[in-house]
């Protein structure tokens, strides 16, 4: 029955802009305060108070506009939206309608489909159009559950009230759940490489909507669509879009109509339930703000949050691909935090081994931080000790197996590779007599690579560094054997 009909998904989102302060008023924005307690006049909607623009949310909103390829508008205006909801304390909320911030935009990311157990199948690249970025004021909080009165009562919190949100609108360009999952993923990463939003949809400073609707295949008009909210994870997310095309699908099929309404996921039952019938936009009663002058946007200011703009993740992914010769899956890993890219590309320059570092990055430093709940921007094990512990694995100081082990001290104890080693061997080795008796003992034993090496083969000195290193126990000082050695298969091949 899937294969009938097209999906046609638009998500909308909200990503709370990071500033100190709110949008219209000095209150802090900070999550988690006693209730209530970050308001004032401004932000509780009292008579006679006039909002201030926060200048830090009109840079932060130029340069999310500016990562995701949209248009910002030298001149935009804001508009109140009219309605009533307890959390809402003037009775609007101060938005962009028809003169927006920004807009115009798109983005180009790999996306794919997963199969049962979650796994990308294939890879490409699609690209998904943004409407428009616009700025807006958050409204407050109701809070039905969890309170001494919840039975009979529902409580409202201010503190949000006026923290300043830029809504992210997509056209209709999406056809799958995944393809919605990857690109809310892409926004997030996005805006918090540059610095503009958390991304922590659980504290919802990240919101996503979603308008889903199904079509039979080929065919050019919409299907009615459906807004759903409450998506406040990514699986929540994708799996509510999918359990909306099927059941769109299955009223098509029973020749029923689909509704146009507002729809909740509910976790527990993984269903949508309807909320209410949609608006419309006149249902919002939008007029220009008369207590704000239409926004400025300076061309200046544009060109130099352009300038500023850090490296964007999917440039990222790309040139790791490229400079590192990383696979696809590696480099999209990588690049998953700004903090993780920039310690890979740090442990990658110190080792002079990118691959390595990847591999020990994914595989080993990886699982140690999710045991210990750590992100990698506070790991004990700097990217300088990680390439320590490559290069001592290069050298044949240490085998890849001790190393593992190592790894795992490195972690718990914050300790140096070369400080656990000495602990792990004993003493190392650095006299240079005892180390002169094992090269000698490694060229003798090995005449087929000696004559390679001094037929031009250099590079067979890592092998002779490890055979010394293994003779040692992995406790031969490596710059003593290279030089001993150096010394040896040149010397002797000077009086040969
Ligand atoms: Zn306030």
């Amino acid at each position: 029955m899937r294969e009938k009909y097209e999906p046609v998904i638009g998500l909308e989102i909200h990503a709370q802009l990071k500033t100190d302060s709110k949008i219209f008023c000095g209150c802090s924005t900070r999550f988690g305060d006693e209730p209530n307690s970050n308001t004032c006049a401004v932000c509780l909607g009292l008579p006679g108070s006039l909002p201030v623009l926060n200048r830090k949310a009109v840079e932060m909103a130029a340069r999310a506009a500016l990562s995701l390829n949209l248009r910002v508008n030298e001149e935009s205006i804001f508009s109140r939206k009219n309605y009533f909801y307890p959390d809402l304390p003037k009775g609007y909320q101060i938005s962009q309608y028809d003169r927006p911030f920004s807009e115009h935009g798109w983005v180009e990311i790999p996306t794919s489909e997963r199969n049962q157990s979650g796994h990308a199948i294939e890879w490409r690249m699609k690209r998904f159009r943004i409407t428009r970025l616009h700025i807006e004021e958050d409204a407050g909080k109701s809070i039905h559950e969890g309170m001494a009165e919840s039975a009979t009562k529902s409580y409202v919190d201010l503190n949000r009230s006026g923290v300043p949100l830029a809504e992210i609108v997509s056209e209709p360009d999406f056809r799958s759940s995944w393809e919605a999952y990857d690109y809310v993923q892409y926004l997030r990463r996005t805006l918090q490489y540059i610095g503009v939003c958390d991304g922590n949809m659980e504290e919802g400073n990240l919101r996503c909507d979603a308008n889903v609707s199904v079509r039979l295949r080929g065919a050019e008009a919409f299907g009615t669509k459906v807004e759903l909210k409450n998506l406040n994870s990514f699986r929540f997310l994708q799996r509510a879009i999918e359990y909306e095309i099927d059941r769109q699908i299955a009223l098509l099929e029973a020749g029923e109509k689909v509704l146009q309404e507002t729809r909740l996921w509910n976790e527990r039952d993984s269903k949508t339930f309807s909320m209410r019938s949609k608006e419309e936009a006149h249902d919002y009663r939008y007029f220009p703000e008369p207590d704000l002058p239409p926004l400025v946007v300076t061309r200046e200011l544009i060109e130099r949050t352009g300038r500023e703009m850090p490296e964007l993740p999917e440039a990222r992914r790309r040139r790791f691909i490229e400079q590192y010769e990383l696979s696809v899956d590696d480099a999209a890993q990588l690049i998953d935090t700004r903090a993780m890219a920039d310690y890979f590309e740090e442990a990658a320059r110190a080792s002079g081994n990118a691959k390595a570092a990847a591999n020990w990055i994914l595989n080993e430093l990886v699982r140690e931080l999710k045991n210990s709940g750590a992100d990698i921007s506070r790991s004990p094990v700097t990217a300088s000790s990680l390439a320590e512990l490559i290069k001592m694995i290069e050298l044949g100081t240490i085998s890849g197996k001790m190393a593992k082990e190592m790894l795992v001290e490195m972690y718990s104890t914050g300790k140096s590779a070369e400080e656990i080693a000495r602990e792990r061997g004993g003493a190392q080795i650095s006299d240079e007599a005892e180390i002169r008796q094992l090269v000698e003992k490694a060229v003798a034993d090995n005449p087929k690579q000696v004559e390679a090496y001094r037929a031009g083969k250099t590079s067979l000195v890592g092998f002779f560094v490890g055979q010394v290193m293994k003779a040692s126990g992995g406790r031969a000082n490596p710059q003593v054997i290279n030089r001993v050695l150096k010394d040896v298969l040149e010397g002797e091949g000077q009086k040969g």
